[in-house]
């Protein structure tokens, strides 16, 4: 029999798997920064490696001739999960972070000039859609739509959240599983269906309907081939709010950062891990760092993508094999990005603004089937500036302009598509949103392609969030954050369980952690702070 001793209030085995030592977090996006809190706060040595110059990842920041961009997330959601990282930290979201709630959430411009605003209160909103299709047909679908959507989030909050799950069988406790309610969630979850089809029974309006299809933009795939239960999005954001951290969401990544430098995590950028050493026990023993160098590490967490986790830096190994062999990867879109610093504002602009296509089959049948950039595309515009002044000088305007494109294929030479690509864009935010000078009001412009956001953040085929989400019954899942293939491995990102976007990327960096501390795989060095492994579920905690 194993022996057992009691390390802070928890027993160990220290015969089997418990190993002294450092873990390793390789990446310091959000999901890498949110995994080497945890861990901290909960005892253990960490040192996360990175190989680009700055932390945060996808949340840097462009500051250029007196304007400041943020570079990839813009919208955020959910902060009551970033709250937790904080609490188990000891410490309070409100004093790290000011968080201002945007509502109206988006403003919605329509290719037959009409516009829509997405409003967080229900009575606000079914008058907005009251006065785009009377009749209230449209209002009473939509009120139905959400309360499916709440009932879905519920779903997602007691099955899914908060724990590494790879499959269905990891959602359900075997012992509860044939239980009525059990079946009754199952089904609720309407496992034949879409989010496109879904949408369809309770709202006909194109406009409408368009705009809800646009929910499964958060996760970078199409509305049909995306499974029912991804309808929870719309409340998630209904529900908890839209959030802009003043400092712009890159405020995120410093609160994160500010918190892995106190709690003594060691941070080393510019230091790429090349390969995942594995141990005589086929685990993980150590990394290998870009130059060379070798570091025995106890445990290690990956926040590189996860298939480009196994395929390059697991390469010939059998945990490889065994996760290449468990099913298909498929990338979730791409984008090209715009950021335009103009000397002038657009009233007609709020913070959030979808300028969408004339026809939204059409274009997810293009990027998401066809695999081409659209040629009438949906932008995604963020105009900051009357939210925080600072983000340009006096008067102007640091636009941020998100077209999705498909993930990369073999003939995307971005070099030639792009210049040709802008132009559409720049031509569908004047047709479409009236934005008619924007040309002559552009005093700094940047942009990132698909293959610009391929080699900066080392993710599979250029792709945003991570990886698809499309198959009506395996479509939400991702790897689990605990890998099956080799001891010691954890995963955190956008590419594995919960998935992608600012909230759940800091999820399932606490979910990699904290399964790493159940697993009680490494000894901590020290005491868990107070907080740690004692704060609830946080839905609402706001
Ligand atoms: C243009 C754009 C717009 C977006 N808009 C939104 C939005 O509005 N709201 C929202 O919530 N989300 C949005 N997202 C998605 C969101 O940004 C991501 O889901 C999230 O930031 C990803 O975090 P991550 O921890 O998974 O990975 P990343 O941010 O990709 O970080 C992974 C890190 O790992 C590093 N790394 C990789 N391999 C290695 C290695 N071998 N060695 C060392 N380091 C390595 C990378 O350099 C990178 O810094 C957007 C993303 C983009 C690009």
């Amino acid at each position: 029999m194993a022996s057992q001793v009691v390390s802070w209030g928890r027993e160990r085995d220290t015969m089997g798997k418990t190993r002294s030592g450092r873990i390793g977090v390789i990446g310091g996006g959000l999901g890498g920064l949110a995994s080497a809190c945890t861990l901290s706060a909960r005892g253990y040595d960490v040192v996360l490696f990175e190989k680009n110059p700055w932390l945060g990842g996808k949340a840097a920041v462009l500051s250029e001739g007196g304007f400041r961009f943020d570079m990839g997330p813009t919208i955020l959601l959910m902060p009551s999960v970033l709250e937790r990282i904080f609490v188990e930290a000891g410490r309070d979201l409100k004093d790290e972070l000011e968080l201002v709630p945007l509502d109206p959430q988006w403003r919605c411009f329509f290719v037959d000039g009409s516009v829509l605003d997405l409003h967080a209160n229900s009575e606000r909103m079914a008058a907005a859609l009251d006065s785009l299709a009377p009749g209230g047909k449209a209002s009473q679908g939509y009120r139905r739509f959400l309360d499916l959507s709440a009932r879905l989030d519920d779903i997602s909050q007691r099955y899914f959240f908060w724990r590494s799950i790879g499959s269905v069988g990891d959602m359900f406790d075997p012992t509860t599983a044939a239980s009525l309610s059990t079946l009754g969630d199952v089904l609720r979850m309407r496992p034949w269906s879409t989010v496109g089809a879904t949408i369809r029974t309770f709202v006909k309006d194109r406009r409408v309907t368009q705009m809800l299809d646009h929910f499964t933009q958060y996760v970078g795939s199409a509305p049909d081939l995306s499974p029912a239960v991804l309808c929870s999005i719309a409340h998630m954001q209904t529900g908890e709010g839209v959030w802009y951290p003043r400092g712009g969401t890159r405020a995120v990544a410093e609160a994160l950062i500010g918190l892995a430098e106190e709690l003594g995590v060691v941070l080393h950028c510019g230091s790429g891990v090349q390969t995942i050493q594995t141990g005589s026990d086929a685990a993980v023993s150590g990394v290998t760092l870009d130059d060379g160098q070798h570091v025995p590490l106890a445990a290690v967490v990956s926040n590189c993508d996860s298939v480009r986790t196994h395929r390059e830096l697991l390469a010939g190994t059998p945990a490889a094999d065994r996760f290449e062999n468990r099913r298909g990867y498929e990338a979730a879109c791409s984008g090209v990005v715009l950021y335009l610093g103009l000397d002038r504002r657009y009233d007609q602009l709020l913070h959030h603004n979808f300028v969408f296509s004339r026809d939204p089959q059409e274009e997810f049948d293009v990027i998401y089937r066809k695999g081409e950039p659209a040629p009438d595309p949906t932008c995604y515009v963020c105009a900051p500036a009357d939210t925080e002044p600072d983000v340009a000088p006096p008067g102007g305007e640091a636009l941020y302009v998100l077209v999705h494109t498909p993930y990369l294929r073999p003939h995307h030479d971005w070099k030639t598509l792009y210049p040709r690509y802008r132009q559409t864009i720049l031509e569908k935010l004047k047709t479409t949103a009236g934005l008619d000078d924007i040309e002559m009001r552009i005093k700094v412009e940047r942009w990132l392609t698909p293959q610009d956001i391929h080699n900066r953040y080392r993710v599979l085929d250029g792709a945003i969030y991570g990886l698809a989400s499309h198959g009506r019954l395996n479509g939400a899942f991702k790897p689990a954050n605990r890998s099956p293939d080799l001891g010691r491995l954890y995963l955190a990102g956008g590419a594995v369980h919960p998935g992608p976007g600012m909230p759940m990327v800091t999820m399932s960096g606490w979910i990699a952690a904290d399964t790493l501390d159940k697993d009680g795989v490494v000894e901590p060095v020290r005491e868990p702070l107070a907080h740690a492994r004692s704060v609830p579920n946080p839905a609402g905690m706001l």
